[in-house]
């Protein structure tokens, strides 16, 4: 069985910067057991104070675009510059071996190892893309260990971009230089999301091919209007093997999150995100009591059956069992 901390030394721990105990204090806080939501919601609330004070850059691209290895060299990069960097990692094939926390270690051997780095794979089980429901509060564990950038990656999948990018500072698409088809594959509504477009793996052969892709691509986003925080999203080459175009990366990242302070979007930004994770937290504890809830599932248990021959409408089993919910929770 996982030994559990007391309140005060997973706080401690986590604030003394330690790595071990920042991951069992993550461990508690993606727990879904019942006994460890208490413990885990006075922890997130204890570190508040010392959170919010890093960069949160959302990492997205289709599998195979170089997210990992973009991460192993920009994560250095960015220690070399003196930071502590902090990875929220998704392993694709995590999802089907149960959690092969060796996929990304392996991936990202080099920065796994650095004391200025922490690396964490997402948990298997109710992630979207790999997000999962507390990457969040996990994003703040690791502000208050004093990482001061937190690189979330995730796998282009869609839906999961929208949960990243709704608790990100920064968003930013890796893509590939296409043979003449640079705008194919890539749905147009993520491009919309980010804030920068890296058109990666740009050496070698591919360098020509990336700087024609990096026109097409700065072309089709001034066909998109400045989002409201005034920002256009700008298009850059990089290559994570010769390192060429990362520290631009980093700069395009100091020049967002400059603007975005000046004209204080940065702080609206976070303030939205932070009702929107209070709206998920109701969400989250309504739908668990409920489903847990006996009376309720019996209900549900019983109505099952009829619903799924299409005797009985779903809408009003749903709100008899509503109804009986909240009868009995008053
Ligand atoms: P992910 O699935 O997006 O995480 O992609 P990976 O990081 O696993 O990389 C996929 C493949 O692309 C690997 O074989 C890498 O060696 C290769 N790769 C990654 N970055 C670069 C790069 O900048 N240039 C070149 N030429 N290959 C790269």
């Amino acid at each position: 069985m996982r030994k559990r901390l007391t309140l005060q030394a997973y706080k401690s721990g986590v604030l003394s910067g330690d790595r071990t105990k920042l991951s069992q204090a993550i461990t508690l806080v993606e727990s879904s057991l019942e006994s460890d939501l208490t413990l885990a919601s006075q922890l997130v609330q204890e570190i508040l104070p010392s959170t919010g004070n890093s960069i949160r850059v959302g990492i997205t691209g289709v599998p195979g675009v170089g997210k990992s290895t973009f991460i192993e060299a920009f994560g250095r990069h960015l220690i070399s510059q003196g930071k502590r960097v902090a990875v929220l990692a998704v392993d694709p094939s995590s999802q089907k071996s149960k959690g092969s926390i060796l996929g990304d270690k392996t991936r990202m051997e080099q920065l796994a190892g650095n004391p200025n780095a922490f690396i964490r794979p997402s948990p298997t089980g109710n992630t979207l893309g790999g997000v999962s429901a507390k990457t969040r509060e996990v994003m703040l564990l690791c502000e208050a260990a004093g990482f001061d950038v937190i690189l979330v990656e995730t796998v282009g999948v869609g839906q999961s971009e929208t949960a990243v990018k709704g608790m990100v500072d920064f968003f930013l698409l890796l893509m590939l230089a296409g043979a003449g088809d640079e705008l194919q594959g890539i749905k147009k509504g993520i491009m919309e999301m980010a804030d920068g477009l890296l058109i990666h793996k740009a050496d070698e052969e591919n360098l020509s091919q990336a700087k024609k892709a990096k026109t097409t691509y700065t072309q089709a986003l001034h066909l998109f209007p400045p989002g409201e925080n005034g920002w256009s999203p700008k298009v850059l080459t990089g290559s994570s093997i010769t390192h060429e175009g990362l520290p631009e990366v980093w700069e395009l990242i100091l020049a967002f999150q400059e603007k975005m302070i000046a004209n204080g979007f940065f702080e609206q930004n976070r303030a939205n995100q932070r009702l929107n994770w209070l709206h998920e937290n109701i969400q989250n504890l309504l739908e668990r009591a409920f489903f847990s809830h006996p009376e309720v599932s019996s209900l549900l248990e019983e109505g099952k059956e009829k619903v799924k021959s299409g005797e009985a409408s779903p809408m009003s089993l749903a709100k008899k069992a509503t109804e009986l919910f909240l009868k009995n929770s008053l």
